[in-house]
């Protein structure tokens, strides 16, 4: 499966994706986050590391950029790029570093990394709908879209 759309009523529905999604991923695997401030990018971000175990609040790594969290069966990245202001700075922080580990990396503004950050499995477009959100996931590798089968059969 290549492309999947969803409505997202409300937070939960968001939250719930990131669960879902969360659930599904058994590898290494780089999440692309896109879609306005306040569309659900880091909603849906807590809803996938607390299904990984992480309690508590997550919140945007606007300042240091990314947030680890070790989390099992895989390590979590939590990347938010949209104060990086200019791709090189990925290379100066070590970003193939975290690339290359056996890991989840979630990037919020994956545009502003452009020609520095590795392709994803899956992109993620969250969009506004009235109150509401959309969901259009996107399967770029091979993985992704079999992450996409699963989740497709997970939501019935
Ligand atoms: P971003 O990281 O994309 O800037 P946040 O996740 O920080 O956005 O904020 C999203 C805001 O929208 C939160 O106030 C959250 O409660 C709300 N929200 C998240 N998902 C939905 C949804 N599906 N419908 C309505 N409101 C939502
Ligand atoms: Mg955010």
């Amino acid at each position: 499966m290549k492309e999947l759309v969803l409505p997202l009523p409300d937070e939960a529905a968001t939250v719930a994706l990131g669960t879902t999604l969360a659930k599904a991923c058994n590898r290494a695997s780089v999440i692309y986050l896109y879609g306005d401030l306040g569309a659900g990018k880091t909603t849906f971000s807590r809803g996938f590391l607390q299904a990984l175990g992480h309690q508590g609040n997550v919140k945007s790594p606007t300042y240091t950029l990314v947030e680890p969290y070790a989390l099992q069966p895989l390590a979590v990245y939590h990347f938010d790029l949209y104060r990086l202001a200019d791709p090189e700075e990925l290379e100066f922080m070590g970003i193939r570093d975290y690339f290359a580990q056996d890991a989840i990396c979630l990037v919020e503004w994956p545009q502003q990394g452009t020609g520095v950050l590795p392709e994803p499995d899956l992109a993620l477009h969250l969009s506004y709908q009235g109150e509401e959100r959309e969901a259009k996931i996107e399967a770029i590798s091979a993985y992704g879209s079999q992450l996409l089968d699963r989740i497709h059969g997970s939501q019935g």
